[in-house]
Parts: C-alpha cells; sequence; structure tokens
C-alpha cells in the first residue's frame, strides 16, 4: 500500500468545478493583482480568525516580514523566538535586520517556553534590553503557543507580539484562534498547509486600524496615494488567482480540520492497542483546537532507522526540521553553540512527521501504525 505524505490531488477532485469556474472568470476580466476576488478572502479570514482587519500578501514568509516592519523593527533591534521552527520565521527577523535571540521549546507541545522567555530577557545586558523590539511565537504544527505568559511578558517589557500562525489557521487557546492574540497574525497559503493555495500566498490579520493601514500601504510600495511614498515598502501583494482559489477551499476548511483531527485520535487509539505509546510518543494536546496540519511522532533512537523503513514501505514521512535554527550555518554570526537549546535539538533528532492530510483512509492509517509496529519489534 502506498501512503503519501499529502494527496493533494485527492482534494483538488472534490473542487476542481468550482475552482475552474471562478478562475475563469478571472481570465476573462485579465485583473490579475489584489481586487476583489482578494478583499473577499480578506473578508473570510478576518471572520475565520477572529480579525478586525486583513490584508492579502504574497507568502508566508511576506507574512511575517510585512508585520516585522509594520510593527517598526529595523536594524539593530532584538526579537525573540523559537530555534524549533520552519526557516522563515527567523530569516524574517534577519531580513528586516533585527538580531534572533532564540529560546528553548517545550518538549511536550514543541513550542517557545515562557519561562524561557523570561530567562533569555534577564540575561540581556541593559542596551540590549532596550533594543529587544518582538516576540514572535510560532504554533508548531497546529497547536498554539502558550499565549497568556506570552502575553504577559510582552505587556510587562512593552513588546510588539507577531504570531507565526503559518501551520495554524483555526487553532486556538483557550477559545481565542491563531492570529487573534497578538499584535499581528501571520499566515501561509502555501499548498501544503491546512489552507493552500495553487501556489504562494499569505495573510496578515490584525485587530488595529492603523497597523492595518500601514501595512497595506507597505504591501504596494509604501505609496499612498499612488505614486507618492510616504515609506519604504514593497511588492507584497497578493494575486487574484491565489485569492479566489484559497477562497473556495476556505468553505472547507472545517470539514477537513475536523478529518485531520479525526485521524489524530485514530492513530492515538491504534498506537495504544498495540501498547506503543510508551516507544512512540504522541502529540500532546495542550490547548483546546489542534489543527494538526502535521502529525508528528517521536521516538528516542534510530528515528533515521525508522524513516528508512517507512520509506521503503512507501509511507510518506518527514522531518520538520532536522536542523535547529541556532545551529543553521547561515546564523553562525550569532555565535550560537550545539548545547545552547537541548529540547530543540532533542526534537529535532526524534521526531518524525506521518501522513494525517483529510483524504487519508482508515486502512492506510492502520498500514502506517503496522509498519511501525513491526519496526519497534526487530
Ligand atoms: C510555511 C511557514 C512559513 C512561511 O510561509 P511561506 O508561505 O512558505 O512563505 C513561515 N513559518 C512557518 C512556521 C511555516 O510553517
Amino acid at each position: 500500500m502506498k501512503v503519501p505524505l499529502l494527496d493533494l490531488k485527492k482534494q483538488y477532485q472534490l473542487i476542481r468545478q468550482d475552482i475552474l469556474r471562478i478562475t475563469e472568470d478571472i481570465y476573462d476580466s485579465q485583473y490579475f493583482i489584489l481586487g476583489p476576488h482578494v478583499e473577499t478572502l480578506e473578508k473570510q479570514v478576518a471572520q475565520y480568525c477572529h480579525a478586525a482587519y486583513t490584508t492579502g500578501v504574497s507568502s508566508g514568509t511576506d507574512a511575517l516580514i510585512i508585520a516585522l516592519m509594520a510593527s517598526g523593527i529595523t536594524a539593530g533591534d532584538i526579537v525573540i523566538t523559537t530555534p524549533y521552527t520552519f526557516f522563515a520565521t527567523a530569516g524574517s527577523i534577519s531580513r528586516v535586520g533585527a538580531r534572533p535571540c532564540f529560546v528553548d521549546i517545550n518538549p511536550e507541545t514543541y513550542n517557545i517556553s515562557p519561562d524561557g522567555i523570561l530567562s533569555a530577557i534577564a540575561r540581556l545586558s541593559p542596551a540590549e534590553r532596550t533594543r529587544l523590539k518582538a516576540i514572535v511565537p510560532v504554533h508548531l504544527y497546529g497547536q498554539c503557543a502558550d499565549m497568556f505568559p506570552i502575553l504577559d511578558i510582552a505587556r510587562e517589557y512593552r513588546l510588539m507580539v507577531i504570531e507565526d500562525a503559518a501551520q495554524a489557521i483555526g487553532s486556538e487557546y483557550k477559545g481565542r484562534r491563531a492570529g487573534e492574540m497578538g499584535d499581528f497574525g501571520c499566515f501561509s497559503f502555501f499548498p501544503s498547509k491546512n489552507l493552500g493555495a495553487f501556489g504562494d500566498g499569505g495573510m496578515v490579520t490584525t485587530q488595529s486600524k492603523s497597523a492595518h493601514d500601514t501595512l497595506v500601504m507597505l504591501r504596494n510600495h509604501g505609496s499612498h496615494p499612488k505614486y507618492y511614498h510616504r515609506l519604504i515598502g514593497g511588492n507584497f501583494r497578493l494575486d487574484a488567482l491565489q485569492a479566489a482559489i484559497v477562497s473556495v477551499k476556505m468553505t472547507y476548511l472545517d470539514q477537513w480540520t475536523q478529518m485531520r483531527q479525526e485521524h489524530a485520535a485514530t492513530y492515538r487509539s491504534l498506537f495504544s492497542l498495540y501498547g506503543l505509546e510508551e516507544r512512540v510518543v504522541l502529540p500532546v494536546e495542550r490547548e483546546n483546537r489542534h489543527t494538526f496540519n502535521q502529525y508528528i511522532i517521536r521516538v528516542a533512537d534510530k528515528r533515521d532507522e525508522l524513516r528508512a523503513f517507512l520509506q521503503e514501505s512507501e509511507i510518506g514521512n518527514e522531518v520538520y526540521y532536522p536542523v535547529p535554527l541556532h545551529l543553521q550555518e547561515c546564523f553562525s554570526f550569532l555565535g550560537y553553540q550545539q548545547g545552547d537549546f537541548p529540547e530543540a535539538e532533542r526534537a529535532a533528532h526524534q521526531t518524525l512527521a506521518i501522513p494525517v492530510y483529510p483524504e487519508l483512509t482508515e486502512e492506510q492509517q492502520e498500514y502506517v501504525v503496522d509498519r511501525i509496529r513491526f519496526f519497534m519489534q526487530k
């Protein structure tokens, strides 16, 4: 049996007619950049994410960059974030000239540790303290970071909070949605996210009218009115085609999320049926709505052997992420060393993503768990 990590072709069969109809309208109109389809999607995402304002942008990475720019973060500033995330989180901080200050994760949720944030702030010199401007928590794999303590710290130290919600559309923390809690929420429509475009796209949420006005300006080279540039922005615009496609998919999102959650429950019962919960650590659902962008298992050793074995068994899998960001070559100038963030480093060696996409069947899940059981018995 073949089990891919993600099967977007199956999803496309369901939405094909709607997509073809809406994109044909755009071809006929020859109106490709921003416009009514982007505005429609912005309204849909605002409502879905409980945000007062939304700004469609060119990618999740650009959502982070433009949110950092709108937060006034510039060269020499310091921004706290996690080393255990996709590169774009810290890459964007660097791209606006700021320095990422990494803080280790909670090993249960893989999200940034609020206590770790406090210790990191305590270690900054008074001069560094004045350059500390923001925290970028990441809601990794579809589960929200521990936001209330993070928001408390931000209030105390007057820091902006930019949620990296690229993997977490619809995720909730104590009844509040990802992207609703911080000053900004950054979403990605990369095809492998829970709500994916047919290419790149992203969205920024905010509750602030003035922040939204700045985002809209920055998105289009900082101009307002046209050809009068108040700010140095960039081209962060969202395409009408991508917005229209995401708009169609939006109506299925809750259904797809529910299927992901059901698959997670099925994995849990299958792994415990075989008495494997000890040796295969399953995702801990701390927060009320985990949207399972990824289903992550953790094994104490032989992760790479398990990976190779699953590969041979034609079961899709991936390591998110093999090298924590503080050990990436491009960040060596930051001066971090092996051992600085032991939980992030351990997670990088022990975790493995297995298929959890909505269209996955029960037979496929049984096969995945059966093969893992076979490997564990060897
Ligand atoms: C995917 C992702 C991004 C970047 O989104 P793109 O749309 O690919 O630019 C940023 N942060 C995290 C955590 C992501 O998973």
